[in-house]
This record gives structure tokens, C-alpha cells and sequence, in this order.
């Protein structure tokens, strides 16, 4: 595409954070300049007035495969929640119920001003949902979630796993023109053996992959892990030579001072999911701690089924007031949260200098607010208003590689949202079908 947005405010997320009422001028799949006032004649421009433009949103910890089992396990605490209904809902996805989930929660992010995911599979029928990451235009991080240990019913043999896992590597790493990568994905400590871990290893290295996994959610998944490893679970990440800056941790609850060093030292990123950790009463990770560190926090909403949203906005809002009670009102700011969800979540990919922020020469990922709304006025600092007081619903437009992936509120790859809601609702009841 080349054409020219005019007349938006422009909120960069450069170095000096420069916000700018401006143009920015699109080329192929990357910004080629921003600035007061561009013109070039002979290129498409189209008029954003009144508008706001932010580097496209990042969701570094979620689970398309669940977002069919939304409102199904509620109240619940993280292992009762994953054994009970989890598991065996993933287990029973069919290639329809797999596409119809990644599909609900792509309509989801995209029209949430989401662009890049990183998302945790299930342990089949993963290509439906990297041929709907391909459709619906998003960037993502992907992989099958690996499962070799613990639970017998929910294990795959570990030679099958890691497999079917480069089968995976082979066919969708850098696919869609480097839009979709592929992510290695053990679920975590308690469900994966030793030579899984090494298995893993041994393919991160020979592909040059990001580890995605969860690490210190919960405190009766710390003790377990201790029982079974003898370490802590960053701690088993060093000790076991997985620890490096590839390594992604949703989480990171539950850590002693000598792990909060660790992440630090070998440049670990954690993926800091609110909404998912009040959901689960899982607890507060110390992310003002971490910030203050140097450690790379980024931003997740997790499964749907333990937020029960997958929206930015609200995960946003939450990462900003629930460490204030603990660690004061100035610990973290509306400018370190939208850090979280743009910069840092660029970072953690691996991606900090092709997206996160508007700048020349970056990829155009961009979502367009519309912030003229009851609830987001007035305004003084618009950093502020992103964060406290926007919500998703004013995500007018968004753009991935240079491309619309919606446009007016919808989602060009999946323009009837009746009929996504309707598919859901059905591959839903044949999934359950399927489980009882
Ligand atoms: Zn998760």
C-alpha cells in the first residue's frame, strides 16, 4: 500500500516519546515518513481528522484455542482450572472448533487494535489456526502447546511431540512473508520432561525460536515444582541452561529475589497478565520491581476463559491501578503501562526495532482511536487517556504490514460478526457434546 493518513494526532512511542498532531505516509509495508506536514503528490492520502495513531497493540501472552471456552470455568484456582475443564476442552477441539475459537478471538484482538500476538496452541489441529493467523492478517507468534509429563491423559510421547512440533517449525516459521513466526511452546514445569526441555533447546537453537512458556503462577504450581525439579521455576530455567533473552514467562508471580535477579541477568521477558491473575487468584507479580530493574514486562490478556476478555484496554487499565495498593501510586504510570503494550511487547519478540512504535523505517502496524467519546473526555495527557479511560470499542481502524485488517470497526477478514458469534456458539455445543 502507499498512501498518506492525514491529519491524525500521532502518538510515536519513539525515544523522546513525541506526540504530534501530523501525517505519516505509508509505503509497501512500512512507514517511510512522519511528520507535521507530508505531501507527495501522486500518493492516495486519506483524511484522519479528529483522530488518534498508536503504534499497533501488542498481546504477548494469549490462547486462541481457548477462546471457544469462554464463561465455561469459572471461579476456579489454576491447576483445578486447567484439569478439569481446560485440558479436557482442548483435548476435544475438532479442526471446526479450533478454527471457530481462533477466529471468535481474532475478531476480538484485531478490533481491539491488536497486531502481533504471541499465542499458546493446543497440541493438535494447530494448522487451522495458523492458516486463520494467515487470513486474518494479524502478525503472530505461534506454536503447539507441549505436553509430555504429569497428567497421563493429557500426554503426547515426547519423540511425537517435538516431531510434529519442527513438522510445524518446517511449514509455518516465517511464513506469510515473516508474519507469522513460530514459537516453541511447553506449557509448563510440571507438564514437560527433561529431555522435552532439551528437545526444545535443541530446536530454539537450531531455528533461532523464542520459548513461550508460564513459569510461577501459582503457588501450589511452585510447590509441585519444587517437589519435582528441586528448583524454583525461574531458577530450573538457569540451572537447566534455558534461561536466555528468547525466553518469554507468562507471569513470574511467585519469585524469591535471587529469580527476580535472574531475570534480570540473562535479559528473560516476562509477560504480565492482570486480568488473567485476578481471575484465577493467582496473585501480583511484582511488576513495579521488575520495571525498576530493567526487566522487559510486557502485556497478556492469557486464555478467555481466565480473563474472560481478550481486551488490551481493560488488561491495559488493570496493569495501571492494581500495583498501586502494594507498591504506591507513582509506581507505575500510564507511560510505563503503554510501554508494556507497545515497546516491551516488540521487545519480548524479539521485534523492538520493526514494530512497537511509529517511526520511519518501522513496519506499519498501526490502530486508529477515535477518543472523542463521553467516556475519554476531556483530555490532558492522551498517554493517560489510552490507558485509564479509552476503552476497545474506540479502535476505529487498524493496520498490520501495511495493510487494513479493519476498517470502520470491522474486521476485513471476518466482515459479519452474527456469523462468528453464530459458528462459535455451535462448534461450543458440539465441543461439549464431544466431552460428555
Ligand atoms: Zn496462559
Amino acid at each position: 500500500m502507499d498512501i498518506i493518513l492525514k491529519n491524525a494526532l500521532i502518538v510515536t512511542q519513539n525515544e523522546q516519546r513525541d506526540i504530534f498532531p501530523g501525517d505519516i505516509w505509508i509505503a509497501g509495508n512500512r512507514i517511510k515518513a512522519l511528520g507535521p506536514r507530508i505531501e507527495q503528490p501522486g500518493v492516495e492520502t486519506l483524511d484522519l481528522s479528529g483522530l488518534t495513531i498508536i503504534p499497533g497493540l501488542i498481546q504477548s501472552h494469549v490462547h486462541l484455542c481457548q477462546a471457544l471456552f469462554r464463561n465455561l470455568a469459572d471461579d476456579l484456582e489454576l491447576l483445578d482450572w486447567l484439569t478439569r475443564y481446560i485440558w479436557p476442552m482442548e483435548m476435544h477441539h475438532s479442526p471446526e472448533s479450533l478454527q471457530a475459537s481462533a477466529r471468535l478471538g481474532l475478531y476480538e484482538m484485531l478490533t481491539s487494535g491488536v497486531t502481533t500476538v504471541l499465542d499458546m496452541g493446543c497440541a493438535a489441529h494447530m494448522d487451522v489456526v495458523f492458516e486463520e493467523l494467515d487470513n486474518s492478517g494479524i502478525r503472530a507468534f505461534c506454536g503447539k502447546v507441549m505436553m509430555d509429563h504429569g497428567e497421563q491423559a493429557y500426554q503426547e510421547a515426547t519423540g511425537d511431540c517435538l516431531a510434529s512440533t519442527e513438522d510445524l517449525i518446517r511449514r509455518w516459521h516465517q511464513a506469510a512473508e515473516g508474519r507469522i513466526q513460530y514459537a516453541l511452546a511447553p506449557r509448563f514445569v510440571l507438564s514437560c520432561s527433561m529431555p522435552l526441555w532439551e528437545g526444545v533447546q535443541g530446536l530454539a537453537d537450531d531455528y533461532d525460536l523464542l520459548i513461550h512458556t508460564h513459569s510461577s503462577e501459582n503457588r501450589t504450581e511452585l510447590a509441585l515444582v519444587e517437589a519435582q525439579t528441586g528448583y524454583a521455576n525461574v531458577e530450573f530455567f538457569v540451572r537447566n541452561r534455558l534461561a536466555s533473552p528468547r525466553l518469554c514467562l507468562a507471569h513470574c508471580i511467585w519469585l524469591s529475589p535471587e529469580e527476580h535477579e535472574f531475570l534480570a541477568e540473562y535479559d528473560i521477558k516476562v509477560l504480565h497478565c492482570p486480568g488473567a491473575n485476578l481471575k484465577l487468584g493467582s496473585g501480583f507479580a511484582a511488576v513495579p520491581d521488575m520495571l525498576r530493574r530493567g526487566i522487559n514486562v510486557s502485556l497478556g490478556s492469557d486464555g478467555a476463559p481466565c480473563n474472560n476478555n481478550l481486551d488490551i484496554f481493560s488488561d491495559m487499565r488493570l496493569a495501571a491501578l492494581i500495583h498501586k495498593p502494594t507498591f504506591g501510586v507513582t509506581a507505575i504510570t500510564a507511560g510505563d503501562v503503554f510501554d508494556m503494550a507497545t515497546l516491551n511487547g516488540a521487545k519480548a519478540l524479539g521485534l523492538a526495532d520493526q514494530t512497537g512504535s511509529i517511526e520511519a523505517g518501522k513496519l506499519a502496524d498501526l490502530a486508529i482511536l477515535d477518543l472523542h467519546k463521553v467516556h475519554a473526555t476531556p483530555v490532558d495527557n492522551v498517554i493517560s487517556q489510552i490507558v485509564y479511560s479509552a476503552q476497545s470499542r474506540d479502535v476505529q481502524h487498524v493496520m498490520v504490514n501495511g495493510e487494513w485488517v479493519v476498517q470502520n470497526r470491522v474486521p476485513l477478514a471476518y466482515p459479519d460478526e452474527r456469523e462468528i458469534v453464530s459458528e462459535a456458539q455451535q462448534a461450543c455445543a458440539a465441543l461439549q457434546e464431544r466431552l460428555s
